[in-house]
């Protein structure tokens, strides 16, 4: 397991600070990243969380190295691998509050399938996408949400490509908590983590995080002018169809917030008897040392 070693922070309340990795970020100046890490940062302190209560789970993508730079345990795992390793972790350790986080290309591209099945699952995490609409760390390559006609290093003559919409995916797989942030308005977007961490079920949260060095499309103006927050125009998330809706506007105005929450789906831990028990990996295993090293040589 990767990822900074676990602070002993003996204070009664942590604040932001305390859930700052020991390795500072390597993002570009600007990169909308930042306002993730520091609203995340912000969320688990106002929850009152310790780090050795948290697990960071990522894949490949400039944003996949967050474990890295937040004090809890980390994981950076494989390319779109995310969200299949968080489910593990949480199934067995189901005490952990599980953060999975990453980018749209490793997200919905290579990791698409996960992001499906984890949805229907309904797996009791928070995945954070920081959802810059085009792979930066490959240095500027069309992703899953770029907007069509977008001119990359890939598209040189303009992106034929619709965009994949993640907030009406997210709702049609059957998540229970979707919501759609913005790097640029971090005290919303970390009110909306600290629902998210709180909801029982797949919480997800689509948030824009602007590439400043290879997407000139969607900088922080272009959301700055759109974006608008869903609790201003009095939506209940409880409205399924108003959610969809809602989360189909995509033109002079952009919103944000928390697009549906649902409780009356029981979690994929809830509904699993073995874990009635209580955490795995506190439980004694099932079987003698000899049959485990019997398996374990079977697999070498
Ligand atoms: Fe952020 Fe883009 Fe720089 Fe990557 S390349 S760190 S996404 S600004």
């Amino acid at each position: 397991m990767a990822g900074v070693a676990i602070e002993a922070v003996e204070a009664e309340r942590l604040t932001a600070k305390d859930f700052k990795g020991k390795v500072d970020p390597d993002w570009c100046k600007g990169c909308g990243d930042f306002g993730v890490l520091n609203a995340l940062q912000r969320a688990c302190a106002e929850l009152g969380l310790k780090p050795h209560e948290i697990l960071v789970v990522s894949g490949i993508g400039c944003s996949s190295n967050l474990p890295g730079y937040f004090n809890a345990y980390g994981m950076h795992t494989l390319h779109g691998r995310t969200l299949a390793v968080a489910t593990g972790a949480k199934l067995a350790n189901h005490a952990l509050t599980v953060i999975a986080t990453g980018g749209d290309g490793d997200g919905f591209g290579i990791g698409g399938n996960h992001f499906t099945h984890t949805a229907r699952r309904n797996v009791d995490l928070t995945y954070i996408v920081m959802d810059n609409q085009i792979y930066g760390l490959t240095t500027g390559q069309v992703s899953p949400t770029s907007m069509r006609k977008m001119r990359t290093k890939s598209t040189p003559f303009g992106s034929v490509e619709g965009p994949l919409n993640p907030i009406t995916s997210a709702i049609m797989n059957g998540a229970t908590f979707v919501a759609r942030g913005f790097s640029g308005d971090p005290k919303y977007l970390s009110d909306m983590i600290m629902r998210a961490i709180r909801h029982r079920g797949f919480a997800f949260i689509d948030v824009f995080s602007p590439c400043v060095t290879f997407n000139h499309d969607n900088d922080f103006a272009f959301f700055k002018e759109r974006v608008k927050r869903l609790d201003d125009d009095g939506h209940d998330r409880s409205d399924w169809k108003a959610a969809c809706e809602k989360a189909m506007v995509w033109d002079d105005v952009i919103y944000t917030g928390v697009f549906l929450e649902r409780t009356d789906e029981p979690s994929l831990g809830e509904q699993e008897p073995v874990l009635a028990a209580g955490p795995l990996s506190s439980r004694p295993p099932g079987l003698t040392k000899e049959q485990a090293n019997g398996i374990i040589a079977r697999m070498m």
